[in-house]
């Protein structure tokens, strides 16, 4: 038997590859190109080959470390750098990336430059400020930034993208997905047909993009979250047909004791600055796994049925266990299910491996 950490991630690629080819062919119907969204994986580069297995034109990522890491694994598909690039970086945006997110002619200017010393074109997206309120030109400064990044060297401008959902939650729509078709179309009566990709936005489009609404200009969507955890994240609904658990965190258990719910002794502020208000009388069968707030983000784990999440410390998750308490036993494994901050946390920490898991094949760790 193969012995494998804990704590660690379970991925199946099997799953990971189901899920991403589902969506693909669901959005290839309605004239939607997916761009996988490597970030929340740190840019594994096992899951990005899974991905262009099934169909992704192309990854992106936020950071440029990532897709070096990528790169470093040979995978020479187009990437995009998602976030625009920091001034300190355009060597390796240009080095390592096709195409960057813009905002900023200040930035776009040194992309320039940097193409033409590294003798090479890059690719430009400008993203529009459409209500949500990150990252964004304001429509009406669109077009001067357009004919701005036309009149520069070494730059080819590729088209406009939006990104909603992420710090206001504005809900991706008709009417703003409309707007932005109508910006790419404004463009094209302006310059010519220049206006190649029109990104529409996240994960959180996808409501959107199925609801049989017209997609207008939308030709991209960038996806992480659904293809990994096979949900959207405006009402956190299972979109139909795809996994969720193609990655699955597991920690041990290193105390299982039957103690007192409620604390006692004189009652101040926990680690964590917060003070615990009253528990019920009685006894609780606690149980504490070896994993806390620096590897997870206690509320967004998924425990299996019949376990209850109490608390977090640093180093320690401590669960009630129920009626479960018979069945296990310092070293029993438990398995949750994640949300997207708690995966993003997971797969950032040094001390959880990722386990891939290939169907039929032996299982390779990856670590770091
Ligand atoms: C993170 C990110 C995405 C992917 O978001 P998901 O919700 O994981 O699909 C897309 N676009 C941008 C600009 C991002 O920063």
């Amino acid at each position: 038997m193969i012995h494998k950490p804990a704590p660690r991630l379970d991925v199946d690629l099997e799953k990971v590859h189901h899920n991403a080819l589902t969506l693909v062919d669901r959005l290839r119907k309605r004239g939607i190109a997916v761009t996988g969204v490597t970030k929340s994986t740190l840019g594994s580069p096992e899951i990005a080959k899974t991905w262009l297995r099934a169909g992704v034109h192309g990854l992106g990522d936020s950071r440029i470390e990532n897709i070096e890491r990528m790169r470093g694994s040979r995978i020479l598909t187009p990437m995009t750098l998602i976030r625009s690039p920091m001034l300190s970086q355009v060597d390796e945006v240009v080095a390592l990336t096709n195409v960057s997110f813009n905002t900023e002619i200040t930035v776009i200017r040194k992309l320039s430059a940097a193409a033409k010393k590294a003798d090479c074109i890059h690719g430009v997206v400008l993203m529009v400020e459409l209500g949500d309120l990150r990252e964004g030109i304001m429509p009406r400064l669109l077009k001067k930034a357009v004919r701005e990044v036309l009149g520069l060297s070494n730059l080819l401008f590729m088209g406009i993208g939006t990104n909603l959902a992420c710090r206001s939650g504005v809900s991706p729509n008709r009417k703003n997905m409309c707007e932005l078709s109508a910006l790419a179309n404004s463009i094209d009566a302006a310059f010519g047909p220049i206006v190649n990709t029109v990104s529409g936005g996240n994960s959180a489009n996808l409501d959107w993009a199925f609801s049989g609404t017209e997609v207008g200009r939308v030709n991209d969507l960038r996806l992480g979250e659904a293809l990994l955890l096979g949900c959207e994240p405006l009402h956190r609904k299972i979109i139909k047909g795809l996994h969720t658990s193609a990655i699955t965190l597991v920690a041990e258990f290193i105390e299982l004791k039957n103690k007192p719910s409620k604390p006692w002794g004189e009652i101040a502020q926990n680690a964590f600055g917060e003070v615990v208000t009253s528990r019920k009388q009685g006894f609780t069968n606690q149980a504490i796994l070896a994993i806390g707030r620096q590897d997870i983000e206690p509320d967004g784990l998924i425990p299996p049925a019949g376990i209850k999440i109490l608390a977090a410390s640093s180093d320690h998750l401590i669960v009630d266990v129920g009626n479960y308490h018979g069945m296990m036993t310092v070293g029993t494994e438990v398995s949750f299910q994640l949300n997207y901050s708690a995966l993003l946390r997971a797969m950032t920490s040094p001390f959880i491996p990722q386990i891939m898991q290939r169907p039929q094949m032996k299982l390779l760790t990856t670590k770091r």
